[in-house]
Protein backbone atom coordinates (compact mmCIF):
# COMPACT_ATOMS: atom_id res chain seq x y z
CA UNK A 1 0.00 0.00 0.00
CA UNK A 2 1.36 3.99 -0.46
CA UNK A 3 -0.65 7.17 0.37
CA UNK A 4 -1.34 9.00 -2.53
CA UNK A 5 -3.30 12.71 -2.79
CA UNK A 6 -6.57 13.41 -3.26
CA UNK A 7 -9.86 15.19 -2.92
CA UNK A 8 -12.99 13.76 -0.91
CA UNK A 9 -16.45 15.09 0.63
CA UNK A 10 -17.14 14.10 4.31
CA UNK A 11 -20.75 14.15 3.77
CA UNK A 12 -23.58 14.92 1.06
CA UNK A 13 -23.71 18.62 2.30
CA UNK A 14 -19.82 19.50 2.68
CA UNK A 15 -17.47 20.42 -0.13
CA UNK A 16 -14.74 18.73 -1.64
CA UNK A 17 -11.30 18.72 0.43
CA UNK A 18 -7.81 17.73 0.19
CA UNK A 19 -7.29 14.59 1.95
CA UNK A 20 -4.91 11.51 1.57
CA UNK A 21 -6.09 7.83 0.34
CA UNK A 22 -4.25 4.61 0.15
CA UNK A 23 -3.89 2.85 -2.75
CA UNK A 24 -2.71 -1.05 -3.44
CA UNK A 25 0.68 -1.34 -4.64
CA UNK A 26 0.18 -2.89 -8.72
CA UNK A 27 0.16 -6.66 -7.98
CA UNK A 28 1.37 -8.94 -11.33
CA UNK A 29 -1.86 -7.55 -13.51
CA UNK A 30 -1.91 -4.51 -12.73
CA UNK A 31 -0.30 -1.02 -13.46
CA UNK A 32 0.22 2.32 -11.38
CA UNK A 33 -1.01 5.93 -13.70
CA UNK A 34 0.03 9.10 -12.44
CA UNK A 35 -3.20 10.92 -12.95
CA UNK A 36 -2.78 13.72 -15.70
CA UNK A 37 -6.56 15.05 -16.10
CA UNK A 38 -9.62 14.10 -14.69
CA UNK A 39 -13.12 15.18 -15.94
CA UNK A 40 -15.89 16.27 -14.16
CA UNK A 41 -18.85 14.83 -14.96
CA UNK A 42 -22.60 15.00 -13.42
CA UNK A 43 -22.59 11.71 -12.22
CA UNK A 44 -19.63 13.07 -9.70
CA UNK A 45 -22.14 15.67 -8.91
CA UNK A 46 -25.29 13.38 -8.55
CA UNK A 47 -23.08 11.09 -6.01
CA UNK A 48 -21.32 13.75 -3.90
CA UNK A 49 -24.78 15.15 -2.95
CA UNK A 50 -26.09 11.85 -2.42
CA UNK A 51 -28.94 12.55 -5.06
CA UNK A 52 -28.93 8.78 -5.91
CA UNK A 53 -31.62 6.66 -4.05
CA UNK A 54 -30.62 3.56 -5.60
CA UNK A 55 -26.97 3.98 -5.87
CA UNK A 56 -26.18 5.43 -1.88
CA UNK A 57 -23.15 7.34 -1.54
CA UNK A 58 -20.21 5.79 0.69
CA UNK A 59 -18.36 8.49 2.66
CA UNK A 60 -15.28 9.46 2.25
CA UNK A 61 -16.21 9.77 -1.21
CA UNK A 62 -13.27 10.75 -3.84
CA UNK A 63 -14.85 10.68 -7.28
CA UNK A 64 -14.10 11.01 -10.90
CA UNK A 65 -14.37 8.61 -13.65
CA UNK A 66 -12.52 10.24 -17.00
CA UNK A 67 -9.04 9.83 -16.36
CA UNK A 68 -5.68 10.31 -18.45
CA UNK A 69 -2.58 9.54 -17.08
CA UNK A 70 0.92 7.80 -17.98
CA UNK A 71 1.88 4.54 -16.39
CA UNK A 72 4.75 4.48 -13.63
CA UNK A 73 4.89 1.01 -12.02
CA UNK A 74 3.99 -2.46 -13.83
CA UNK A 75 3.07 -5.97 -12.25
CA UNK A 76 4.89 -8.68 -13.58
CA UNK A 77 2.51 -10.53 -15.86
CA UNK A 78 1.19 -7.05 -17.19
CA UNK A 79 2.08 -7.29 -21.48
CA UNK A 80 -0.15 -4.43 -22.80
CA UNK A 81 1.63 -1.00 -20.99
CA UNK A 82 4.83 -0.35 -19.69
CA UNK A 83 5.99 2.42 -17.59
CA UNK A 84 5.97 5.89 -19.87
CA UNK A 85 3.18 4.82 -21.69
CA UNK A 86 -0.29 6.79 -21.81
CA UNK A 87 -3.21 5.18 -20.13
CA UNK A 88 -6.67 6.10 -19.31
CA UNK A 89 -9.39 5.06 -17.25
CA UNK A 90 -13.28 5.32 -17.74
CA UNK A 91 -15.97 4.02 -14.70
CA UNK A 92 -15.38 1.17 -14.63
CA UNK A 93 -11.85 -0.77 -12.61
CA UNK A 94 -13.08 -4.85 -12.44
CA UNK A 95 -14.97 -7.19 -13.51
CA UNK A 96 -14.77 -11.01 -13.01
CA UNK A 97 -13.92 -11.48 -16.66
CA UNK A 98 -16.05 -14.79 -17.27
CA UNK A 99 -19.95 -14.52 -16.87
CA UNK A 100 -21.78 -13.86 -20.03
CA UNK A 101 -21.74 -10.14 -19.87
CA UNK A 102 -18.38 -10.00 -19.80
CA UNK A 103 -18.03 -12.35 -23.03
CA UNK A 104 -20.10 -10.12 -24.63
CA UNK A 105 -17.50 -7.41 -24.05
CA UNK A 106 -20.30 -5.55 -21.37
CA UNK A 107 -18.20 -5.31 -18.50
CA UNK A 108 -20.09 -2.46 -17.55
CA UNK A 109 -23.28 -5.05 -16.71
CA UNK A 110 -21.06 -7.95 -14.98
CA UNK A 111 -22.73 -9.02 -11.24
CA UNK A 112 -19.40 -8.41 -9.98
CA UNK A 113 -18.00 -5.33 -11.67
CA UNK A 114 -16.51 -2.99 -9.94
CA UNK A 115 -16.84 0.86 -10.64
CA UNK A 116 -13.72 3.37 -10.03
CA UNK A 117 -15.26 5.24 -7.23
CA UNK A 118 -18.17 4.32 -4.64
CA UNK A 119 -18.00 0.53 -5.13
CA UNK A 120 -16.85 -2.22 -2.92
CA UNK A 121 -13.02 -2.24 -3.16
CA UNK A 122 -11.64 -6.22 -3.54
CA UNK A 123 -8.57 -5.64 -2.49
CA UNK A 124 -8.26 -2.94 0.35
CA UNK A 125 -11.79 -3.36 1.80
CA UNK A 126 -14.40 -0.03 1.85
CA UNK A 127 -14.87 1.46 -1.33
CA UNK A 128 -13.05 2.54 -4.11
CA UNK A 129 -11.84 5.99 -5.01
CA UNK A 130 -12.21 7.75 -8.24
CA UNK A 131 -9.86 10.19 -10.24
CA UNK A 132 -9.33 13.45 -8.34
CA UNK A 133 -6.30 11.82 -7.10
CA UNK A 134 -2.68 11.73 -8.74
CA UNK A 135 -2.57 8.43 -9.22
CA UNK A 136 -4.90 5.10 -9.51
CA UNK A 137 -4.02 1.03 -9.58
CA UNK A 138 -5.86 -0.68 -11.81
CA UNK A 139 -5.85 -4.18 -13.82
CA UNK A 140 -3.94 -3.59 -17.06
CA UNK A 141 -7.69 -4.93 -18.90
CA UNK A 142 -9.69 -1.65 -17.57
CA UNK A 143 -6.42 0.34 -18.78
CA UNK A 144 -6.94 1.81 -21.88
CA UNK A 145 -4.71 2.94 -24.87
CA UNK A 146 -4.73 6.64 -25.77
CA UNK A 147 -4.54 8.17 -29.75
CA UNK A 148 -0.87 9.85 -29.19
CA UNK A 149 -2.46 12.84 -31.11
CA UNK A 150 -4.93 13.87 -29.34
CA UNK A 151 -4.81 16.75 -26.63
CA UNK A 152 -5.08 14.61 -22.70
CA UNK A 153 -7.14 17.48 -21.20
CA UNK A 154 -9.65 16.68 -24.07
CA UNK A 155 -9.31 13.48 -23.83
CA UNK A 156 -10.30 12.72 -20.13
CA UNK A 157 -13.69 13.34 -20.57
CA UNK A 158 -14.34 10.93 -23.42
CA UNK A 159 -13.69 7.88 -20.76
CA UNK A 160 -17.49 8.88 -19.75
CA UNK A 161 -19.28 11.56 -21.56
CA UNK A 162 -17.65 9.58 -25.12
CA UNK A 163 -18.60 6.40 -24.20
CA UNK A 164 -21.99 6.92 -22.60
CA UNK A 165 -22.94 8.97 -26.03
CA UNK A 166 -20.69 6.61 -28.72
CA UNK A 167 -22.32 3.30 -27.22
CA UNK A 168 -26.23 3.68 -27.71
CA UNK A 169 -25.42 5.90 -31.33
CA UNK A 170 -23.90 2.76 -32.59
CA UNK A 171 -26.08 0.37 -31.34
CA UNK A 172 -29.43 2.25 -32.70
CA UNK A 173 -27.17 2.74 -36.15
CA UNK A 174 -27.14 6.31 -36.33
CA UNK A 175 -25.26 7.46 -39.94
CA UNK A 176 -25.97 9.84 -43.06
CA UNK A 177 -29.52 9.69 -44.16
CA UNK A 178 -31.14 9.42 -40.31
CA UNK A 179 -32.29 13.00 -38.62
CA UNK A 180 -30.62 12.85 -34.86
CA UNK A 181 -32.14 14.93 -31.55
CA UNK A 182 -29.71 15.65 -28.70
CA UNK A 183 -31.33 16.92 -25.56
CA UNK A 184 -28.97 18.99 -23.47
CA UNK A 185 -25.88 20.84 -24.37
CA UNK A 186 -23.45 19.80 -21.58
CA UNK A 187 -20.92 17.26 -21.14
CA UNK A 188 -22.50 14.41 -22.56
CA UNK A 189 -24.53 16.62 -25.17
CA UNK A 190 -22.02 18.24 -27.09
CA UNK A 191 -20.16 14.89 -27.00
CA UNK A 192 -23.65 12.91 -29.15
CA UNK A 193 -23.45 16.84 -31.58
CA UNK A 194 -19.99 15.71 -32.26
CA UNK A 195 -20.06 11.72 -33.05
CA UNK A 196 -23.33 11.90 -34.50
CA UNK A 197 -22.27 14.44 -37.15
CA UNK A 198 -19.00 12.29 -37.39
CA UNK A 199 -21.31 9.80 -38.34
CA UNK A 200 -23.02 11.91 -41.42
CA UNK A 201 -26.35 12.62 -39.20
CA UNK A 202 -28.54 15.34 -39.74
CA UNK A 203 -28.24 16.69 -35.96
CA UNK A 204 -30.50 18.94 -34.01
CA UNK A 205 -29.69 19.82 -30.66
CA UNK A 206 -32.63 20.49 -28.15
CA UNK A 207 -31.00 23.23 -25.38
CA UNK A 208 -33.14 25.40 -22.48
CA UNK A 209 -30.05 27.70 -22.76
CA UNK A 210 -30.54 29.95 -26.21
CA UNK A 211 -27.31 31.26 -26.00
CA UNK A 212 -25.61 27.90 -26.68
CA UNK A 213 -27.18 27.84 -30.18
CA UNK A 214 -24.51 29.44 -31.59
CA UNK A 215 -21.76 26.82 -29.76
CA UNK A 216 -24.04 23.77 -31.23
CA UNK A 217 -23.71 24.53 -34.96
CA UNK A 218 -20.01 24.98 -34.27
CA UNK A 219 -19.86 21.27 -32.54
CA UNK A 220 -21.55 20.51 -36.00
CA UNK A 221 -25.37 20.67 -34.67
CA UNK A 222 -27.61 21.51 -38.52
CA UNK A 223 -30.38 22.68 -36.04
CA UNK A 224 -31.00 24.09 -32.76
CA UNK A 225 -33.89 24.25 -30.77
CA UNK A 226 -34.53 26.07 -27.33
CA UNK A 227 -36.71 23.08 -26.03
CA UNK A 228 -38.72 25.91 -23.88
CA UNK A 229 -40.52 27.24 -27.40
CA UNK A 230 -43.62 25.02 -27.82
CA UNK A 231 -44.08 26.51 -31.57
CA UNK A 232 -40.15 25.28 -32.66
CA UNK A 233 -41.09 21.69 -31.02
CA UNK A 234 -44.21 21.22 -33.05
CA UNK A 235 -42.63 21.54 -36.06
CA UNK A 236 -40.35 18.46 -35.39
CA UNK A 237 -43.38 16.82 -34.51
CA UNK A 238 -43.36 12.58 -35.60
CA UNK A 239 -39.80 13.30 -37.67
CA UNK A 240 -37.01 11.90 -35.93
CA UNK A 241 -35.30 8.55 -36.14
CA UNK A 242 -33.11 8.63 -33.12
CA UNK A 243 -33.35 10.75 -29.98
CA UNK A 244 -30.35 11.06 -26.83
CA UNK A 245 -31.49 12.43 -23.65
CA UNK A 246 -28.98 13.67 -21.52
CA UNK A 247 -30.78 15.98 -18.97
CA UNK A 248 -29.54 15.12 -15.70
CA UNK A 249 -32.81 17.29 -14.17
CA UNK A 250 -35.99 16.64 -14.18
CA UNK A 251 -37.76 17.22 -17.55
CA UNK A 252 -40.64 16.24 -19.58
CA UNK A 253 -39.34 13.58 -21.65
CA UNK A 254 -42.87 12.51 -23.13
CA UNK A 255 -42.39 16.01 -25.13
CA UNK A 256 -39.14 14.32 -27.05
CA UNK A 257 -40.98 10.62 -27.33
CA UNK A 258 -43.39 12.88 -29.50
CA UNK A 259 -40.78 13.58 -31.73
CA UNK A 260 -39.36 10.46 -32.95
CA UNK A 261 -41.20 8.98 -36.32
CA UNK A 262 -42.51 5.66 -36.60
CA UNK A 263 -40.33 2.64 -34.84
CA UNK A 264 -37.91 5.82 -33.53
CA UNK A 265 -35.81 5.42 -30.69
CA UNK A 266 -35.34 7.58 -27.54
CA UNK A 267 -32.34 6.34 -25.67
CA UNK A 268 -31.95 7.96 -22.31
CA UNK A 269 -28.40 8.54 -20.87
CA UNK A 270 -29.20 10.90 -18.46
CA UNK A 271 -30.14 9.82 -14.82
CA UNK A 272 -32.08 12.20 -12.62
CA UNK A 273 -33.06 10.67 -9.56
CA UNK A 274 -37.14 11.14 -9.85
CA UNK A 275 -38.90 8.61 -12.05
CA UNK A 276 -39.59 10.35 -15.55
CA UNK A 277 -43.18 10.54 -16.96
CA UNK A 278 -44.36 8.95 -20.99
CA UNK A 279 -48.00 8.77 -21.93
CA UNK A 280 -48.73 5.29 -23.24
CA UNK A 281 -50.12 6.67 -26.26
CA UNK A 282 -47.05 8.71 -27.54
CA UNK A 283 -45.09 4.97 -27.97
CA UNK A 284 -48.35 3.01 -29.21
CA UNK A 285 -49.31 5.44 -31.68
CA UNK A 286 -45.87 5.11 -33.75
CA UNK A 287 -44.43 2.09 -32.62
CA UNK A 288 -41.65 4.16 -30.99
CA UNK A 289 -39.41 2.46 -27.82
CA UNK A 290 -37.43 4.04 -25.13
CA UNK A 291 -34.32 3.00 -23.90
CA UNK A 292 -31.70 3.39 -21.59
CA UNK A 293 -28.00 2.93 -21.87
CA UNK A 294 -24.51 2.71 -19.39
CA UNK A 295 -21.39 3.68 -20.84
CA UNK A 296 -19.87 0.91 -22.37
CA UNK A 297 -17.74 -1.91 -22.48
CA UNK A 298 -14.46 -1.71 -22.63
CA UNK A 299 -13.59 -3.41 -26.63
CA UNK A 300 -16.45 -0.67 -27.42
CA UNK A 301 -14.24 2.21 -25.69
CA UNK A 302 -11.31 1.61 -27.16
CA UNK A 303 -12.95 1.27 -30.25
CA UNK A 304 -14.62 5.21 -29.68
CA UNK A 305 -11.25 6.29 -28.28
CA UNK A 306 -9.49 5.20 -31.96
CA UNK A 307 -12.21 6.52 -33.38
CA UNK A 308 -11.87 9.85 -31.75
CA UNK A 309 -7.88 9.47 -32.70
CA UNK A 310 -8.62 8.90 -36.69
CA UNK A 311 -11.55 11.89 -36.81
CA UNK A 312 -9.62 14.52 -34.21
CA UNK A 313 -12.36 14.45 -31.79
CA UNK A 314 -11.71 15.55 -28.19
CA UNK A 315 -13.76 16.92 -25.83
CA UNK A 316 -14.41 21.04 -25.20
CA UNK A 317 -12.97 21.95 -21.79
CA UNK A 318 -11.84 23.98 -19.44
CA UNK A 319 -8.68 23.40 -17.66
CA UNK A 320 -9.52 23.71 -14.04
CA UNK A 321 -6.95 23.38 -10.78
CA UNK A 322 -8.02 21.04 -8.30
CA UNK A 323 -8.64 24.00 -5.87
CA UNK A 324 -11.69 25.31 -8.26
CA UNK A 325 -13.66 21.75 -7.94
CA UNK A 326 -16.25 22.89 -5.70
CA UNK A 327 -16.74 25.72 -7.59
CA UNK A 328 -16.91 23.96 -10.95
CA UNK A 329 -20.03 22.02 -9.39
CA UNK A 330 -21.79 25.06 -8.90
CA UNK A 331 -21.47 26.42 -12.09
CA UNK A 332 -22.28 22.68 -13.92
CA UNK A 333 -25.42 22.80 -11.79
CA UNK A 334 -26.30 25.91 -13.66
CA UNK A 335 -25.21 24.29 -16.88
CA UNK A 336 -22.96 27.18 -17.28
CA UNK A 337 -19.48 25.13 -18.88
CA UNK A 338 -18.40 25.20 -22.10
CA UNK A 339 -18.42 21.99 -22.23
CA UNK A 340 -16.69 19.72 -19.64
CA UNK A 341 -14.40 20.87 -16.84
CA UNK A 342 -10.99 18.80 -16.98
CA UNK A 343 -8.83 19.36 -13.58
CA UNK A 344 -5.38 19.33 -14.40
CA UNK A 345 -4.03 17.54 -11.59
CA UNK A 346 -0.41 19.23 -11.30
CA UNK A 347 -2.61 21.16 -8.77
CA UNK A 348 -2.71 18.25 -6.26
CA UNK A 349 1.20 18.73 -5.77
CA UNK A 350 0.63 21.65 -3.47
CA UNK A 351 -1.41 20.30 -1.26
P1 LIG B 1 -24.12 18.40 -17.67
O1 LIG B 1 -22.82 18.74 -18.30
O2 LIG B 1 -24.55 19.13 -16.45
O3 LIG B 1 -25.24 18.54 -18.81
C1 LIG B 1 -26.61 18.37 -18.58
C2 LIG B 1 -27.39 19.32 -19.47
O4 LIG B 1 -28.79 19.07 -19.27
C3 LIG B 1 -27.21 20.78 -19.14
O5 LIG B 1 -26.09 21.36 -19.73
C4 LIG B 1 -28.49 21.40 -19.69
O6 LIG B 1 -28.36 21.59 -21.09
C5 LIG B 1 -29.52 20.27 -19.47
N1 LIG B 1 -30.33 20.54 -18.29
C6 LIG B 1 -29.89 20.69 -17.01
N2 LIG B 1 -30.93 20.92 -16.18
C7 LIG B 1 -32.06 20.88 -16.94
C8 LIG B 1 -33.45 21.01 -16.68
N3 LIG B 1 -33.90 21.25 -15.42
N4 LIG B 1 -34.32 20.89 -17.71
C9 LIG B 1 -33.87 20.66 -18.96
N5 LIG B 1 -32.57 20.54 -19.28
C10 LIG B 1 -31.68 20.65 -18.29
O7 LIG B 1 -24.18 16.86 -17.28
P2 LIG B 1 -23.46 15.59 -17.98
O8 LIG B 1 -22.17 15.34 -17.30
O9 LIG B 1 -23.55 15.74 -19.44
O10 LIG B 1 -24.43 14.41 -17.47
C11 LIG B 1 -25.79 14.40 -17.86
C12 LIG B 1 -26.53 13.29 -17.16
O11 LIG B 1 -26.08 12.03 -17.64
C13 LIG B 1 -26.32 13.24 -15.63
O12 LIG B 1 -27.56 12.90 -15.03
C14 LIG B 1 -25.32 12.12 -15.45
O13 LIG B 1 -25.40 11.50 -14.20
C15 LIG B 1 -25.75 11.18 -16.55
N6 LIG B 1 -24.73 10.23 -16.99
C16 LIG B 1 -25.16 9.00 -17.37
C17 LIG B 1 -24.26 8.08 -17.87
C18 LIG B 1 -24.73 6.75 -18.35
O14 LIG B 1 -23.92 5.84 -18.48
N7 LIG B 1 -26.00 6.60 -18.63
C19 LIG B 1 -22.90 8.42 -17.97
C20 LIG B 1 -22.51 9.70 -17.59
C21 LIG B 1 -23.43 10.61 -17.11
P3 LIG B 1 -28.98 22.91 -21.82
O15 LIG B 1 -28.35 24.09 -21.14
O16 LIG B 1 -28.55 22.74 -23.23
O17 LIG B 1 -30.46 22.82 -21.66
ZN1 LIG C 1 -19.61 10.03 -15.94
Amino acid sequence: MYNAKAYSAGSATSPLASTTIARRDPGEHDVQIDILFCGICHSDLHQIRGEWSSLPTVYPCVPGHEIVGRVTRVGSAVTRLEPGDLAAVGCLVDSDGTCPECRAGLEQFCPEATFTYNSPDKYLGNVTYGGYSESVVVNERFALRVPANLDLAGTAPLLCAGITTYSPMRRQGVTKGKKVGVVGLGGLGHMGVKFAHAFGAHVVVFTTSPHKKDDAFQLGADEAVVSRNADEMEKHAGSFDFILDTVSADHDIDAYVKLLGRDGNLTLVGAPDKPLSVSAFSLLLRRRSLSGSLIGGLAETQEMLDFCGAHQITSDVEVIPIQQVNEAYERLLRSDVKYRFSIDMASLESE
